[in-house]
């Protein structure tokens, strides 16, 4: 699939940054420099997660970050030593802006306040900039990943897709449902496609499990659902509302001192900014509706028991494990986002290999703790990059759209041992300076 000395860069799933990957790699190839073969095998379609199809959203709603924080930013390139500035002019052609400017809506953007757009609003942005690069799309699902002669062997349903450099990004599975068989308990996926065939939801009580940004979507959708009370059931203290002002913003877009922090610091900054925290727009909405209440704790099993779901809570109270239990009569079950989605398709061998380079058993916490400055598992080869867990290692923005520009530099800067001798970019990730 790639030429001799060029690396192969396998990527499941073309979202934002398959293709903010892509967009740079494009960029750099015709700059002259070399670079990896991007190749996104991609099971439903380009921008698919933002859209009903992909099961977590309707589409309807709106884009959480501002649409300027698009593939090519914070556009500060530090790939090519004298030519970064080129890289990242060539990097505004892929921009929001640019694709505004380009389908005619520039001027009535800026007029109407400059909105976030809906989400299938910005799943056509990111189709916009996939076929402008000539992005690589093989329409397949991967069902396995292995490892064969040090390069990544992905089983897709059709073929075997080798690579020497595989990065995995999406949020989870969102069919996942604590009580698969009972109509009275809905996946995410299954919420959405009600939402999408605009079907009204009429319920007394609801819950709704989980406590993000996806919690925090389909908490805006049931306001205009027939429900008189809604439970948000999340393990926080509270529900807890991201400042979004410069200081919190700027950890998102610039990790440069996320590094300097221990763990505890930034373990701290994570739970204020990103884990069950919802958008002060969300907030705004929740505040002022009173059907919303929250409740602390961990659902630790459901069963259906006289006419209602009954949910046991555990959660921890001065220090003592307390158990509660509540009924409801629909139940949303908003947890499948999961980082780790992707371990049931790890195949021995590809186990055995990550375990061998973790020293560790396979687990989130290990995982996290040893992605390297290229986002890639340390101490592993072949490279897996897992930008959906570098959150804590390498800072907050890289699992979500804070920061695609500079996720982009990281995975292209990686080293491959079979092209080292044809890499032109001079400059090792992991001695990282920025160089204009
Ligand atoms: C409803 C919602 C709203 C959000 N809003 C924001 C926001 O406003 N700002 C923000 O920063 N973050 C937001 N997020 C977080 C968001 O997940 C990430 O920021 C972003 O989507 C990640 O992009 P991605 O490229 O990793 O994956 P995605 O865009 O999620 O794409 C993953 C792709 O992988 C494909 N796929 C999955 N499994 C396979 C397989 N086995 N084989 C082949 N293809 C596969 C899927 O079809 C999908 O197209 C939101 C998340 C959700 C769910």
């Amino acid at each position: 699939m790639s030429g001799a000395g060029t690396a192969t860069l396998a990527v499941i799933g073309a979202g934002p940054k398959a293709i903010a990957v892509a967009a740079k790699a494009a960029e750099l190839r015709a700059m002259g420099v070399d670079v990896p073969d991007v190749v996104v095998i991609e099971r439903s379609g380009v921008g698919a997660n933002w859209q009903a199809v992909g099961g977590w959203t309707d589409g309807q709603h709106r884009l959480g970050t501002s649409p300027e924080k698009d593939v090519g930013f914070p556009y500060r390139s530090t790939l090519v030593p004298r030519r970064n500035a080129e890289l990242d002019e060539r990097m505004t052609r892929h921009s929001w802006q640019a694709y505004l400017i380009a389908s005619a809506q520039f001027a009535e953007w800026v007029d109407r306040g400059r909105p976030a757009p809906t989400h299938s609003g910005w799943s056509r942005y990111l189709r916009w900039v996939a076929d402008n690069v000539g992005m690589t799309v093989l329409a397949d699902e991967v069902v396995g990943v292995d490892v064969r002669d040090d390069r990544w062997a992905l089983s897709t349903t059709r073929q075997t897709v080798q690579a020497d450099g595989l990065m995995i990004t999406g949020p989870g599975q969102a069919h996942r449902c604590i009580l698969p068989h009972d109509p009275r308990v809905l996946s995410i996926a299954q919420f959405w496609s009600r939402a999408a065939g605009r079907e009204l939801i009429a319920a007394d009580r609801v819950a709704v499990i989980g406590g993000g940004e996806t919690a925090a979507s389909m908490l805006n959708e049931l306001f205009r659902h027939r429900v008189s009370t809604i439970t948000v059931i999340s393990p926080q203290v509270t529900l807890f509302t991201r400042g979004e002002g410069f200081f919190e913003n700027t950890l998102f877009s610039d990790p440069t001192d996320w590094t300097s922090l221990t763990l505890a610091e930034r373990r701290d900054a994570f739970a204020r900014t990103d884990r069950g925290v919802f958008s002060a727009r969300v907030q705004d909405a929740l505040l002022a509706d009173d059907r919303i209440r929250h409740l602390r704790g961990r659902v630790a099993h459901a069963v259906a028991r006289d006419d209602r779901i009954r949910l046991t809570l555990s959660s921890n109270r001065s220090g003592e494990a307390l158990e509660t239990v509540h009924g409801f009569d629909l139940v949303i079950d908003g947890s499948g986002a999961d980082a780790m989605w992707f371990t049931p398709l790890l195949r021995q061998q590809a186990r055995d290999l990550l375990e061998l380079g973790l020293g560790a058993p396979l687990a989130g916490d290990v995982l996290e703790e040893s992605i390297g400055v290229d986002l890639a598992v340390s101490g592993v080869t072949p490279k897996l990059f897992l930008p959906g867990l570098a959150g804590l290692m390498q800072g907050p923005g890289f699992p979500n759209l804070s920061c695609l520009g500079l996720l982009s530099d990281r995975v292209l800067g990686a080293r491959y041992p079979r092209r080292a001798d044809a890499d032109e970019i001079t400059r090792r990730t992991d001695e990282h300076q920025p160089v204009r």
